[in-house]
């Protein structure tokens, strides 16, 4: 069944129907507007392709739009460059956002009406410091406690604020905070911070701001101000709903936008995160491994990254139609690597190119094949699309076999190479080991040439090619017209089911261990096996990227490290799951 197929039939998820009834209901006049809102703090993984997928997704299906906003309120660990790797990998990924927008367009906005709210008693300046307020803070059954300075002049906090943004304020001497409610029950109620003090520049803004406004203070107001009508996010930002409907209200009001709020402001809905098996999201978790060298940068196709995935060999597809399985609900999940990995696979069985490589190489020779002659067969490029159409291979009487295709002491049930054993060599002939002297041994007693003699007139469309034989189809490549290849074997990063938990655990467990010394002990020491192997010469027309089946072995790609004089595949993924 085709994916589109399946997401048909589907039924709808549970954000799906909401826009549906808010789209029946008129709000919005009827608009569908997201976003997409990543940090530049890093490279995107897995997880946000799930939330690339709704937020564009929902957009596309409804007539919409989604935007892309940077969320760049932390230039401390900020860069362009994540900037670009964000655009590229939702590119490569098939959306398109509406405009290119930054929560920095908003800073002057947020200031402002964050002046607005001071003046109106709803904000105030704190110059506790942050032990002090944590300390207050109380407990989900136990009200905090006021701080000294919550009802301090409006002139005071005025004046302070803009001492904040001065460059003159010692960062974590003073902080803004929104006067609301001690004693809430929900604990972002209890005066959250506005802004604080960073006196570092931002790539974007430069030296202009020395105070920056935090997250919960900036997401809501920034989709209001662009219209954003449906504001998708994970689960964790539940409890900070209130709170981001609530300065949307403030900035309606201050605003002085008196049409009724039901029918008009963006609507947060949370999902749950993608949480996968054996592997280990966050950012801040990806970038410690590529700091310490354990991968080779964000790109390592070991890399739970979109960038990663790509360089693996992954199509957007695959991993799209594995987002489509898994769907959209509202409790937490672990959600099986294998079972990507099966999408993975049925997506590369369609559009993977066959070839003939040989990784683990022994020396077949035809014994009655006439040394120096060259046969040329077409090969099909892929059975499951005739458009993809053939490419040819060449035979000659020195082939390279995998060694695992023939046995000395075989049992009955070896439907390969051995004395008297008979195969079809794939788009050839049959060929037949002698029962005597099939094969020679260096001294010490490895095998390295095994003999065969090939059965005339069994080739597709000769009158023997009906020929019964017991044994199986086994590939192969000529001696004289293969290329040595490197081949990069990926296995998983991670020892253990789940890392972001295990991890977590032997953090606490040995004194709160910080970054790699907390993940050591759960990395797998052998994620990356690199083979010599011979593949057919055909192979060297390919780019990186390009999908390949080598056949009976698994998929691979093309690397970007591949040249001409020294090609490079990516294992992408085993052609079954063996684990
Ligand atoms: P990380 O912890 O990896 O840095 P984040 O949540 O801080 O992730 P952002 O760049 O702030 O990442 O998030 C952009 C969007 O992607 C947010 O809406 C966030 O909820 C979503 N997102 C992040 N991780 C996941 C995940 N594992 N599954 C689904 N959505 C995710
Ligand atoms: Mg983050």
């Amino acid at each position: 069944m085709e994916l589109s197929e399946t997401v048909e039939k589907k039924s709808k998820n549970f954000i799906e129907t909401k826009v549906e009834e808010d789209l029946a209901a008129g709000k919005n006049g009827k608009r569908v507007q997201t976003r997409f809102p990543p940090e530049p703090n890093g490279y995107l993984h897995i997880g946000h392709a799930k939330a690339i997928a709704i937020d564009f997704g929902i957009a596309q299906q409804y007539g919409g739009v989604c935007n892309l906003r940077m969320d760049d309120t932390n230039p401390q660990k900020e860069d362009t460059e994540y900037v670009e790797a964000i655009k590229k990998d939702i590119e490569w990924l098939g959306f398109k956002w509406g405009k290119l927008l930054y929560a920095s367009d908003y800073f002057q906005q947020l200031w402002d009406l964050a002046v607005a709210l001071i003046k109106e008693g709803k904000a105030y300046v704190d110059e506790q410091t942050s032990e002090q307020i944590a300390a207050q803070k109380g407990t989900p059954t136990q009200p905090g406690v006021e701080s000294p300075y919550r009802n301090r002049p409006v002139e005071e906090s005025l004046r302070l604020f803009e001492e904040m943004n001065s460059g003159n304020v010692e960062p974590g001497k003073m902080v803004l905070r929104a006067k609301i409610d001690m004693a809430s029950d929900n604990m972002h109620f209890r005066d959250p911070i506005m802004y604080r003090v960073l006196n570092i520049p931002h790539w974007r803004t430069g030296n202009k701001w020395n105070a920056y406004p935090m997250y919960d203070y900036t997401h809501g107001q920034c989709d209001y101000w662009e219209g954003v009508t449906h504001s998708l996010c994970t689960l964790e930002f539940v409890p900070h709903r209130p709170l981001y409907d609530l300065f949307v209200d403030w900035a309606k009001e201050v605003a002085g936008d008196d049409q009724p709020l039901d029918d008009n402001r963006p609507r947060q809905t949370e999902f749950n995160k993608l949480n996968l098996t054996h592997i280990l999201l966050s950012k801040r978790n990806l970038l410690v491994l590529v700091n310490e060298g354990i991968v080779n940068g964000w790109d390592d196709p070991r890399m739970p990254t979109i960038c990663g995935y790509r360089r693996r060999g992954y199509s957007p597809e695959g991993i799209l139609s594995f987002i489509g399985k898994i769907g959209y609900t509202t409790f937490d999940a672990l959600n099986q690597m294998s079972l990507f990995e099966s999408a993975v696979r049925d997506d590369l069985n369609k559009r993977a190119l066959r070839v003939s490589a040989v990784v683990d190489p022994v020396k077949l020779v035809i014994t009655n094949f006439p040394e120096g002659e060259v046969e040329v067969y077409d090969a099909v490029n892929n059975p499951e699309n005739e458009a993809d159409g053939t490419h040819q291979i060449e035979f000659s009487r020195e082939l390279w076999i995998e060694r695992e295709d023939f046995m000395e002491d075989a049992p009955k049930k070896f439907f390969r190479l051995g004395p008297g054993k008979e195969v079809r060599l794939k788009n050839s002939y049959i060929i037949r080991c002698p029962e005597e002297n099939c094969c020679k041994k260096d001294e010490n007693g490895n095998i390295v040439e095994i003999y065969a003699e090939y059965v005339p007139e069994t080739k597709t469309g000769q009158a023997n090619s009906n020929m019964k034989i017991k044994g199986k189809t086994i590939h192969w490549v000529s001696c004289n017209h293969c290329i040595e290849a490197e081949v990069r074997n990926y296995d998983r990063l991670w020892l253990v089911e789940n890392p972001r938990d295990e991890v977590a655990n032997y953090s606490k467990a040995n004194g709160d261990l910080r970054g790699i010394e907390a993940m050591r002990p759960f990395l797998n020491p052998d994620s990356l096996e690199i083979k010599k192997a011979y593949v057919e010469k055909w192979c060297a027309t390919r780019k990186p990227l390009d999908y390949l089946q080598f056949q009976r072995i698994g998929y691979y790609t093309v690397d970007y490290d591949s040249t001409p004089d020294h090609l490079v595949f990516n294992r992408t993924v085993t052609l079954k799951d063996s684990k």
